[in-house]
Protein backbone atom coordinates (compact mmCIF):
# COMPACT_ATOMS: atom_id res chain seq x y z
CA UNK A 1 0.00 0.00 0.00
CA UNK A 2 1.04 3.41 -0.23
CA UNK A 3 2.80 5.55 2.47
CA UNK A 4 -0.30 8.25 1.45
CA UNK A 5 -2.74 5.47 1.92
CA UNK A 6 -1.66 4.38 5.04
CA UNK A 7 -2.10 7.99 6.07
CA UNK A 8 -5.59 8.35 4.77
CA UNK A 9 -6.19 4.88 6.73
CA UNK A 10 -5.44 6.94 9.96
CA UNK A 11 -7.17 10.31 9.00
CA UNK A 12 -10.47 8.55 8.73
CA UNK A 13 -9.84 6.53 11.52
CA UNK A 14 -9.72 9.54 13.60
CA UNK A 15 -12.34 10.66 12.37
CA UNK A 16 -14.74 7.47 13.00
CA UNK A 17 -13.13 8.03 16.43
CA UNK A 18 -14.14 11.66 16.73
CA UNK A 19 -17.89 10.85 15.62
CA UNK A 20 -17.74 8.09 18.32
CA UNK A 21 -15.87 10.05 21.09
CA UNK A 22 -18.85 10.60 23.56
CA UNK A 23 -19.34 7.31 23.15
CA UNK A 24 -16.12 5.85 23.45
CA UNK A 25 -15.46 7.89 26.74
CA UNK A 26 -18.78 6.30 28.25
CA UNK A 27 -17.32 2.92 28.01
CA UNK A 28 -13.89 3.77 28.76
CA UNK A 29 -15.64 5.57 32.20
CA UNK A 30 -17.26 2.06 32.38
CA UNK A 31 -14.98 0.25 32.22
CA UNK A 32 -12.19 1.85 33.93
CA UNK A 33 -13.69 3.98 36.41
CA UNK A 34 -11.41 7.33 35.52
CA UNK A 35 -14.02 10.54 35.43
CA UNK A 36 -15.87 10.86 32.40
CA UNK A 37 -14.33 14.21 31.58
CA UNK A 38 -10.36 12.80 31.87
CA UNK A 39 -12.24 9.99 29.57
CA UNK A 40 -12.96 12.43 26.88
CA UNK A 41 -9.87 14.04 26.90
CA UNK A 42 -8.39 10.70 27.04
CA UNK A 43 -10.04 10.09 23.37
CA UNK A 44 -9.67 13.62 22.31
CA UNK A 45 -5.59 12.88 23.19
CA UNK A 46 -5.94 9.30 20.92
CA UNK A 47 -7.30 12.01 17.77
CA UNK A 48 -4.57 13.65 17.83
CA UNK A 49 -2.26 10.94 18.00
CA UNK A 50 -3.86 9.11 14.56
CA UNK A 51 -3.65 12.45 12.95
CA UNK A 52 -0.51 13.30 14.03
CA UNK A 53 0.78 9.59 12.53
CA UNK A 54 -1.26 9.95 9.85
CA UNK A 55 0.69 12.73 8.45
CA UNK A 56 3.83 11.22 8.90
CA UNK A 57 3.18 8.55 6.86
CA UNK A 58 4.51 9.13 3.42
CA UNK A 59 7.55 11.26 5.04
CA UNK A 60 9.12 8.90 6.68
CA UNK A 61 12.40 8.66 4.46
CA UNK A 62 16.15 8.06 4.35
CA UNK A 63 18.78 9.99 3.32
CA UNK A 64 21.51 9.80 0.56
CA UNK A 65 25.15 9.54 2.43
CA UNK A 66 28.13 11.49 0.62
CA UNK A 67 30.95 8.18 1.51
CA UNK A 68 34.25 8.47 0.34
CA UNK A 69 35.00 6.58 -2.68
CA UNK A 70 33.71 6.12 -6.23
CA UNK A 71 29.88 4.81 -4.49
CA UNK A 72 26.18 6.23 -4.29
CA UNK A 73 25.11 5.60 -0.47
CA UNK A 74 21.42 5.93 0.94
CA UNK A 75 19.03 4.36 3.84
CA UNK A 76 15.69 3.45 3.45
CA UNK A 77 13.35 3.03 6.50
CA UNK A 78 11.55 -0.18 6.41
CA UNK A 79 8.78 -1.71 8.65
CA UNK A 80 10.23 -3.63 11.20
CA UNK A 81 6.97 -5.78 10.58
CA UNK A 82 4.93 -7.71 12.58
CA UNK A 83 4.33 -5.83 15.77
CA UNK A 84 2.90 -6.76 19.38
CA UNK A 85 1.42 -4.45 21.11
CA UNK A 86 0.94 -5.06 24.65
CA UNK A 87 -1.17 -2.02 26.53
CA UNK A 88 -1.86 -1.64 30.05
CA UNK A 89 -5.41 -0.59 31.89
CA UNK A 90 -4.88 2.50 33.14
CA UNK A 91 -4.72 4.22 29.60
CA UNK A 92 -6.91 1.86 27.89
CA UNK A 93 -7.83 3.55 24.53
CA UNK A 94 -5.37 6.35 24.06
CA UNK A 95 -2.46 3.72 24.71
CA UNK A 96 -3.92 1.30 22.38
CA UNK A 97 -3.98 4.70 19.31
CA UNK A 98 -0.55 5.47 20.60
CA UNK A 99 1.06 1.98 19.43
CA UNK A 100 -1.11 1.55 16.62
CA UNK A 101 -0.70 4.64 15.25
CA UNK A 102 3.17 4.63 14.79
CA UNK A 103 2.64 0.83 14.22
CA UNK A 104 0.59 1.48 10.58
CA UNK A 105 2.34 4.88 9.47
CA UNK A 106 5.46 2.74 9.11
CA UNK A 107 3.74 0.17 7.21
CA UNK A 108 3.82 -2.52 10.44
CA UNK A 109 1.19 -4.79 10.51
CA UNK A 110 0.00 -5.22 14.42
CA UNK A 111 -1.57 -7.53 17.02
CA UNK A 112 -3.07 -5.70 19.93
CA UNK A 113 -3.85 -7.08 23.35
CA UNK A 114 -5.82 -5.09 25.70
CA UNK A 115 -5.40 -5.48 29.30
CA UNK A 116 -7.09 -7.60 31.37
CA UNK A 117 -9.05 -5.44 33.63
CA UNK A 118 -10.39 -3.04 30.52
CA UNK A 119 -10.88 -4.42 27.00
CA UNK A 120 -14.11 -2.62 26.36
CA UNK A 121 -12.33 0.21 24.22
CA UNK A 122 -9.92 -2.09 22.37
CA UNK A 123 -12.84 -3.88 21.48
CA UNK A 124 -15.07 -0.56 20.22
CA UNK A 125 -12.01 0.11 18.33
CA UNK A 126 -11.68 -2.97 16.45
CA UNK A 127 -14.73 -2.71 15.44
CA UNK A 128 -14.60 0.36 14.15
CA UNK A 129 -11.10 -0.95 12.66
CA UNK A 130 -13.02 -4.01 10.91
CA UNK A 131 -16.04 -1.91 9.82
CA UNK A 132 -15.85 -1.40 5.83
CA UNK A 133 -15.82 2.35 6.41
CA UNK A 134 -12.51 2.51 7.49
CA UNK A 135 -11.43 0.49 5.03
CA UNK A 136 -7.89 -1.39 6.78
CA UNK A 137 -7.04 -4.47 4.56
CA UNK A 138 -7.94 -7.48 6.65
CA UNK A 139 -5.27 -8.66 9.09
CA UNK A 140 -3.40 -5.58 9.57
CA UNK A 141 -4.34 -4.95 12.61
CA UNK A 142 -5.44 -7.62 14.65
CA UNK A 143 -6.88 -6.80 18.24
CA UNK A 144 -6.95 -9.44 21.41
CA UNK A 145 -8.29 -9.51 24.62
CA UNK A 146 -6.07 -11.88 27.02
CA UNK A 147 -4.42 -12.47 30.01
CA UNK A 148 -0.48 -11.39 30.23
CA UNK A 149 0.82 -15.04 31.16
CA UNK A 150 -1.21 -16.62 28.04
CA UNK A 151 -2.01 -14.01 25.57
CA UNK A 152 0.66 -11.55 26.00
CA UNK A 153 3.37 -14.09 27.05
CA UNK A 154 2.42 -15.79 23.39
CA UNK A 155 3.28 -12.72 21.98
CA UNK A 156 6.24 -11.65 23.68
CA UNK A 157 7.60 -15.38 22.77
CA UNK A 158 6.80 -15.75 19.30
CA UNK A 159 9.54 -16.15 16.64
CA UNK A 160 7.51 -14.80 13.80
CA UNK A 161 6.21 -10.89 16.03
CA UNK A 162 9.26 -8.55 14.97
CA UNK A 163 8.71 -6.28 17.70
CA UNK A 164 7.32 -6.08 20.69
CA UNK A 165 6.18 -2.45 22.02
CA UNK A 166 4.76 -2.77 26.03
CA UNK A 167 3.59 -0.36 28.62
CA UNK A 168 3.03 -1.49 32.04
CA UNK A 169 4.60 -2.63 35.18
CA UNK A 170 8.80 -2.75 35.15
CA UNK A 171 8.17 -6.35 36.65
CA UNK A 172 6.53 -7.68 33.57
CA UNK A 173 8.96 -5.15 31.75
CA UNK A 174 11.65 -8.02 32.49
CA UNK A 175 9.40 -10.69 31.67
CA UNK A 176 9.50 -9.61 28.12
CA UNK A 177 12.77 -8.32 27.77
CA UNK A 178 13.61 -12.16 28.65
CA UNK A 179 11.32 -13.42 26.09
CA UNK A 180 12.39 -11.57 23.18
CA UNK A 181 16.10 -12.71 24.32
CA UNK A 182 14.91 -16.22 24.45
CA UNK A 183 12.52 -16.36 21.49
CA UNK A 184 13.84 -14.49 18.52
CA UNK A 185 15.57 -11.58 19.85
CA UNK A 186 12.54 -9.26 18.62
CA UNK A 187 12.86 -5.66 19.10
CA UNK A 188 11.47 -4.12 22.61
CA UNK A 189 10.32 -0.72 23.38
CA UNK A 190 9.02 -0.35 26.89
CA UNK A 191 7.52 1.93 29.02
CA UNK A 192 7.67 1.37 32.67
CA UNK A 193 6.81 2.58 35.97
CA UNK A 194 8.30 5.46 37.98
CA UNK A 195 8.65 7.23 41.21
CA UNK A 196 8.75 10.92 39.53
CA UNK A 197 10.21 13.45 42.00
CA UNK A 198 8.55 17.38 42.03
CA UNK A 199 10.87 19.36 43.16
CA UNK A 200 9.25 22.75 44.81
CA UNK A 201 11.56 25.60 45.56
CA UNK A 202 10.77 27.98 48.25
CA UNK A 203 10.47 31.07 46.05
CA UNK A 204 6.99 29.19 44.31
CA UNK A 205 3.16 31.02 44.29
CA UNK A 206 2.31 28.59 46.54
CA UNK A 207 -1.27 28.52 45.93
CA UNK A 208 -0.07 27.17 41.81
CA UNK A 209 2.46 25.17 43.49
CA UNK A 210 0.56 23.20 45.70
CA UNK A 211 -2.88 22.66 43.50
CA UNK A 212 -0.04 21.82 40.58
CA UNK A 213 1.31 18.99 42.91
CA UNK A 214 -1.89 17.70 43.67
CA UNK A 215 -2.89 17.15 40.42
CA UNK A 216 0.11 15.44 39.53
CA UNK A 217 -0.06 12.93 42.33
CA UNK A 218 -4.11 12.54 42.19
CA UNK A 219 -4.74 12.71 38.60
CA UNK A 220 -6.57 8.83 37.22
CA UNK A 221 -6.66 8.08 40.81
CA UNK A 222 -2.73 8.30 41.17
CA UNK A 223 -2.64 5.58 38.82
CA UNK A 224 -0.08 7.40 36.01
CA UNK A 225 3.24 6.11 35.48
CA UNK A 226 4.67 9.09 35.63
CA UNK A 227 2.62 10.25 38.37
CA UNK A 228 4.12 13.49 41.06
CA UNK A 229 4.87 10.82 43.55
CA UNK A 230 7.74 12.25 45.50
CA UNK A 231 7.27 15.59 46.05
CA UNK A 232 10.47 17.47 47.61
CA UNK A 233 9.40 20.93 49.11
CA UNK A 234 12.32 22.72 49.75
CA UNK A 235 12.35 23.64 53.84
CA UNK A 236 11.32 27.26 54.79
CA UNK A 237 8.08 26.77 52.93
CA UNK A 238 7.65 23.05 53.74
CA UNK A 239 5.26 23.52 56.75
CA UNK A 240 2.77 25.32 54.61
CA UNK A 241 2.54 23.39 51.89
CA UNK A 242 1.98 20.28 54.00
CA UNK A 243 -1.07 22.22 55.46
CA UNK A 244 -2.73 23.50 52.20
CA UNK A 245 -1.94 20.04 50.24
CA UNK A 246 -3.91 18.52 52.80
CA UNK A 247 -6.51 21.27 52.75
CA UNK A 248 -6.75 20.71 49.01
CA UNK A 249 -6.55 16.53 49.37
CA UNK A 250 -9.41 17.04 51.49
CA UNK A 251 -11.79 18.85 48.95
CA UNK A 252 -10.82 16.07 46.19
CA UNK A 253 -14.58 15.43 45.57
CA UNK A 254 -14.79 11.13 45.05
CA UNK A 255 -17.37 9.33 43.60
CA UNK A 256 -19.22 7.84 40.43
CA UNK A 257 -17.09 8.96 37.59
CA UNK A 258 -20.31 9.82 35.82
CA UNK A 259 -20.89 12.65 37.77
CA UNK A 260 -19.63 15.53 36.62
CA UNK A 261 -18.11 17.32 39.73
CA UNK A 262 -15.85 13.90 40.63
CA UNK A 263 -12.16 14.44 40.45
CA UNK A 264 -11.57 10.96 41.66
CA UNK A 265 -13.50 7.39 41.01
CA UNK A 266 -12.52 3.87 42.12
CA UNK A 267 -9.01 2.36 42.18
CA UNK A 268 -9.03 -0.22 38.81
CA UNK A 269 -9.55 -3.63 41.14
CA UNK A 270 -9.10 -5.69 44.17
CA UNK A 271 -5.85 -5.86 43.80
CA UNK A 272 -4.48 -2.47 43.45
CA UNK A 273 -6.54 -1.41 46.29
CA UNK A 274 -5.26 -4.25 48.55
CA UNK A 275 -1.61 -2.88 47.82
CA UNK A 276 -2.30 0.66 48.33
CA UNK A 277 -3.48 -0.23 51.80
CA UNK A 278 -0.28 -2.47 52.32
CA UNK A 279 1.39 0.55 51.24
CA UNK A 280 -0.12 2.94 53.35
CA UNK A 281 0.29 0.91 56.08
CA UNK A 282 4.38 0.75 55.62
CA UNK A 283 4.72 3.95 55.36
CA UNK A 284 2.63 4.73 58.84
CA UNK A 285 4.83 1.65 60.77
CA UNK A 286 8.05 3.45 59.39
CA UNK A 287 7.24 6.40 60.93
CA UNK A 288 5.88 9.29 58.12
CA UNK A 289 2.98 11.16 59.38
CA UNK A 290 -0.28 10.48 57.88
CA UNK A 291 -1.81 14.09 57.41
CA UNK A 292 -4.88 12.90 56.09
CA UNK A 293 -6.49 10.37 54.49
CA UNK A 294 -5.61 6.58 54.62
CA UNK A 295 -8.85 4.40 54.49
CA UNK A 296 -11.78 3.58 52.67
CA UNK A 297 -13.98 5.90 50.68
CA UNK A 298 -17.58 4.78 51.59
CA UNK A 299 -17.96 0.91 52.46
CA UNK A 300 -18.59 -0.05 48.84
CA UNK A 301 -16.15 -0.50 45.73
CA UNK A 302 -12.85 0.46 45.37
CA UNK A 303 -12.52 4.07 46.49
CA UNK A 304 -9.36 5.25 48.58
CA UNK A 305 -9.97 8.65 50.02
CA UNK A 306 -7.13 11.30 49.66
CA UNK A 307 -4.35 10.73 51.46
CA UNK A 308 -1.23 12.80 52.21
CA UNK A 309 1.82 11.82 54.30
CA UNK A 310 5.11 14.17 55.82
CA UNK A 311 7.93 13.94 57.10
CA UNK A 312 8.80 10.93 54.84
CA UNK A 313 11.73 9.70 54.62
CA UNK A 314 13.81 8.45 51.29
CA UNK A 315 14.23 5.05 52.58
CA UNK A 316 10.85 4.06 53.89
CA UNK A 317 8.65 2.12 51.23
CA UNK A 318 6.48 4.97 50.38
CA UNK A 319 9.42 6.88 49.05
CA UNK A 320 10.49 4.34 46.77
CA UNK A 321 7.91 1.86 45.54
CA UNK A 322 5.35 2.83 43.06
CA UNK A 323 2.17 3.02 44.66
CA UNK A 324 0.38 3.81 41.55
CA UNK A 325 -2.92 5.38 44.10
CA UNK A 326 -4.05 8.36 45.65
CA UNK A 327 -1.10 8.79 48.29
CA UNK A 328 0.87 11.87 48.46
CA UNK A 329 4.25 11.74 50.00
CA UNK A 330 6.04 15.37 51.10
CA UNK A 331 9.57 15.23 51.87
CA UNK A 332 12.04 18.11 52.65
CA UNK A 333 14.78 19.39 51.41
CA UNK A 334 17.63 22.15 52.01
CA UNK A 335 20.01 23.07 49.06
CA UNK A 336 19.32 21.98 45.62
CA UNK A 337 22.18 19.66 45.33
CA UNK A 338 20.89 17.52 48.06
CA UNK A 339 17.87 17.62 46.41
CA UNK A 340 19.22 16.42 42.61
CA UNK A 341 21.06 13.81 44.27
CA UNK A 342 17.98 12.63 46.36
CA UNK A 343 15.92 13.11 43.40
CA UNK A 344 17.86 10.47 41.08
CA UNK A 345 18.86 8.14 43.75
CA UNK A 346 16.34 5.57 42.79
CA UNK A 347 16.02 2.77 39.84
CA UNK A 348 13.74 4.87 37.57
CA UNK A 349 13.97 7.51 35.34
CA UNK A 350 10.33 8.48 34.03
CA UNK A 351 9.45 12.06 34.67
CA UNK A 352 10.72 14.87 36.97
CA UNK A 353 9.47 18.07 37.53
CA UNK A 354 10.55 21.98 38.86
CA UNK A 355 8.34 24.47 40.44
CA UNK A 356 10.40 27.81 40.61
CA UNK A 357 10.21 31.20 39.39
CA UNK A 358 14.39 31.00 38.89
CA UNK A 359 15.28 30.24 35.67
CA UNK A 360 18.76 29.61 36.25
CA UNK A 361 17.79 27.16 39.17
CA UNK A 362 15.04 25.64 36.81
CA UNK A 363 17.61 24.58 34.26
CA UNK A 364 20.33 23.39 36.48
CA UNK A 365 18.18 21.38 38.09
CA UNK A 366 16.27 20.17 34.90
CA UNK A 367 19.85 19.25 33.08
CA UNK A 368 20.90 17.18 36.52
CA UNK A 369 17.67 14.93 36.58
CA UNK A 370 17.71 11.48 35.36
CA UNK A 371 14.31 11.59 33.67
CA UNK A 372 12.83 11.04 30.44
CA UNK A 373 10.71 13.99 31.13
CA UNK A 374 11.15 17.14 33.00
CA UNK A 375 8.29 19.71 32.98
CA UNK A 376 8.82 23.47 34.54
CA UNK A 377 6.18 24.94 36.40
CA UNK A 378 3.68 22.22 34.99
CA UNK A 379 3.16 18.65 34.97
CA UNK A 380 2.27 16.11 32.64
CA UNK A 381 2.49 17.95 29.39
CA UNK A 382 2.76 14.92 26.99
CA UNK A 383 1.98 15.50 23.58
CA UNK A 384 1.31 14.16 20.08
CA UNK A 385 4.74 15.83 18.82
CA UNK A 386 6.78 15.26 22.18
CA UNK A 387 9.22 12.22 22.97
CA UNK A 388 8.07 10.43 26.10
CA UNK A 389 10.04 7.58 27.64
CA UNK A 390 11.82 6.40 30.67
CA UNK A 391 15.58 6.42 31.67
CA UNK A 392 17.03 3.54 33.71
CA UNK A 393 14.48 0.91 34.71
CA UNK A 394 11.50 3.12 33.27
CA UNK A 395 11.80 1.98 30.13
CA UNK A 396 13.63 1.61 26.93
CA UNK A 397 13.09 3.86 23.91
CA UNK A 398 10.56 6.44 22.83
CA UNK A 399 7.05 6.99 22.29
CA UNK A 400 5.23 10.33 20.43
CA UNK A 401 6.33 12.09 17.77
CA UNK A 402 9.15 11.43 15.27
CA UNK A 403 11.21 9.60 17.70
CA UNK A 404 8.33 7.14 18.56
CA UNK A 405 7.92 6.25 15.06
CA UNK A 406 11.50 5.53 14.78
CA UNK A 407 11.09 2.59 16.48
CA UNK A 408 8.79 0.96 14.23
CA UNK A 409 11.19 0.57 11.99
CA UNK A 410 14.42 -1.24 10.42
CA UNK A 411 17.20 1.17 8.74
CA UNK A 412 18.71 -0.05 5.64
CA UNK A 413 21.71 0.96 4.07
CA UNK A 414 22.31 0.69 0.54
CA UNK A 415 25.47 1.24 -1.15
CA UNK A 416 25.78 1.00 -4.95
CA UNK A 417 29.77 1.26 -6.37
CA UNK A 418 29.82 3.46 -9.60
CA UNK A 419 32.18 3.10 -12.43
CA UNK A 420 33.71 6.77 -11.34
CA UNK A 421 33.75 8.95 -8.65
CA UNK A 422 31.46 11.98 -9.47
CA UNK A 423 30.37 13.71 -6.51
P1 LIG B 1 1.15 -5.08 34.06
O1 LIG B 1 2.57 -5.00 33.73
O2 LIG B 1 0.70 -6.10 35.03
O3 LIG B 1 0.24 -5.31 32.76
C1 LIG B 1 0.41 -4.59 31.58
C2 LIG B 1 0.05 -5.44 30.40
O4 LIG B 1 0.96 -6.53 30.34
C3 LIG B 1 -1.35 -6.07 30.48
O5 LIG B 1 -1.90 -6.10 29.17
C4 LIG B 1 -1.05 -7.47 30.94
O6 LIG B 1 -2.02 -8.42 30.55
C5 LIG B 1 0.27 -7.75 30.25
N1 LIG B 1 1.07 -8.80 30.88
C6 LIG B 1 1.06 -9.21 32.18
N2 LIG B 1 1.90 -10.24 32.35
C7 LIG B 1 2.46 -10.51 31.15
C8 LIG B 1 3.40 -11.45 30.67
N3 LIG B 1 3.93 -12.38 31.48
N4 LIG B 1 3.75 -11.43 29.38
C9 LIG B 1 3.22 -10.51 28.53
N5 LIG B 1 2.30 -9.60 28.92
C10 LIG B 1 1.93 -9.59 30.21
O7 LIG B 1 0.83 -3.63 34.51
P2 LIG B 1 -0.57 -3.04 34.91
O8 LIG B 1 -0.89 -3.51 36.27
O9 LIG B 1 -1.54 -3.29 33.82
O10 LIG B 1 -0.25 -1.45 34.90
C11 LIG B 1 0.36 -0.84 35.98
C12 LIG B 1 1.84 -0.61 35.73
O11 LIG B 1 2.08 -0.13 34.41
C13 LIG B 1 2.43 0.42 36.66
O12 LIG B 1 3.63 -0.07 37.18
C14 LIG B 1 2.68 1.63 35.75
O13 LIG B 1 3.70 2.45 36.16
C15 LIG B 1 2.93 1.02 34.45
N6 LIG B 1 2.56 1.95 33.36
C16 LIG B 1 3.56 2.59 32.69
C17 LIG B 1 3.27 3.49 31.69
C18 LIG B 1 4.37 4.21 30.93
O14 LIG B 1 4.09 4.87 29.93
N7 LIG B 1 5.60 4.14 31.34
C19 LIG B 1 1.94 3.73 31.34
C20 LIG B 1 0.93 3.05 32.03
C21 LIG B 1 1.28 2.15 33.04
Amino acid sequence: MDASARGKLLYKLADLVERDVDYIARLETLDNGKPYDSAHGDIEGAIKLLRYNAGYADKIHGKTIPIDGPFFCYTRHEPVGVCGLIVPWNFPFILTILKIAPAIACGCTCVVKSAEQTPLTAIYCSNIIFSTQAGFPPGVVNILAGYGPTAGAAISEHMDIDKVSFTGSTEVGRIIQTAAAKSNLKRVTLELGGKSPNIVLSDVDMDFAVEESHKALFGNMGQVCCAGSRTFVQEDIYPEFVKKSVERAKKRVIGNPFDTTTESGPQIDNEQFDKIFELIESGKKEGAKLECGGGRHGDKGYFVESTVFSDVNDDMRIAKEEIFGPVQQIMKFKTIEEVIERANNTSYGLAAGVFTKDIDKALTISNALQAGSVWINCWGAIKANTPFGGYKMSGNGREFCDYGLEEFTEIKTVTVKLPYKNS
